[in-house]
């Protein structure tokens, strides 16, 4: 009787494990990408080995990938409610984002975008935004400018990056290493030039408590980091997984991130 009552135990909690593994298998997921500078193949000598660096021409062959596999690129506001109020995002939903402020979002990316009828996000190092517009130099990472960020805003929703705590030190970003005061400063001063007290991306993805806890605090409700994975309505609003999109990732491995299908370990 006791090894029956045992086996029918058993198999109860294998299916209703198995159950909950289906259920967090299926639950909606999102790949929030996230890109930093692009440069024309032709040009780029002074970045061929900066991963991160991507050519224009494979973000113009990756957005006409989710364009005609009708993908739909989520806003800020569609993100928020998939977390906070647990609504739907449509099927095939992708989210773009890119950061520190490169004047090749605009020069490059903004083109593309416009063509497909994307949106994006982007966070700006606000201190490092132009008060003019910069010529292109090809071996040199040329920051927008207030104009283009005006510009691009059709497209583009611009937030905080912070205004001037990006730049680590001994491997530590100022964001996690200065005075709390000192970094709600900098983060009050980002939002205001950015007009934007919502969004947050951690530089270099790195944040500890105090942080995370000041963001709250200074109406961020949606932060996001670069920790490899996809966002699902259990994740933490203000830690939000991101993929980066490197200039090796073909449209095969593309394909697996925004199908969600990308194994991360
Ligand atoms: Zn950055």
């Amino acid at each position: 009787m006791l090894k029956k009552l045992f086996f029918c135990l058993a198999a109860i909690s294998i299916a209703f494990f198995g159950l909950t593994g289906l259920m967090q298998a299926n639950q909606p997921q999102i790949a929030v990408l996230l890109y930093h500078h692009l440069i024309p193949e032709a040009d780029n000598t002074a970045f061929s080995d900066n991963g991160l660096v991507m050519s224009v021409e494979l973000f113009a062959r990756q957005m006409e990938y989710l364009y005609k596999n009708q993908y739909h690129t989520v806003t800020s506001s569609e993100l928020r409610s998939f977390l906070y109020e647990k609504k739907a995002l449509p099927p095939k939903s992708v989210m773009i984002t890119f950061d520190d402020g490169y004047m090749s979002n605009y020069t490059f990316a903004y083109p593309i975008l416009k063509q497909y009828g994307f949106k994006a996000v982007l966070f700006a190092i606000t201190g490092s935004v132009q008060t003019k517009d910069q010529e292109y130099h090809p071996d040199q990472l040329d920051m927008i400018s207030w104009m283009q960020v005006a510009a691009g805003s059709d497209i583009f929703e611009f937030a905080s990056h912070t205004h001037a705590l990006h730049t680590p030190v001994n491997g530590k970003t100022g964001l996690v290493s200065v005075t709390p005061d000192e970094a709600q400063a900098d983060l009050i001063l980002s939002q205001k030039r950015i007009n934007n007290r919502k969004l947050f991306a951690y530089p270099l993805g790195q944040y500890n408590t105090r942080v995370v806890d000041m963001l709250r605090n200074n109406g961020v409700d949606m932060a996001f980091t670069i920790n490899k994975g996809y966002v699902n309505q259990n994740s933490n609003p203000l830690l939000l997984n991101r993929v980066t999109v490197y200039a090796s990732c073909d449209i095969k491995t593309f394909e697996s991130v925004v199908t969600c299908k990308y194994k991360y370990r």
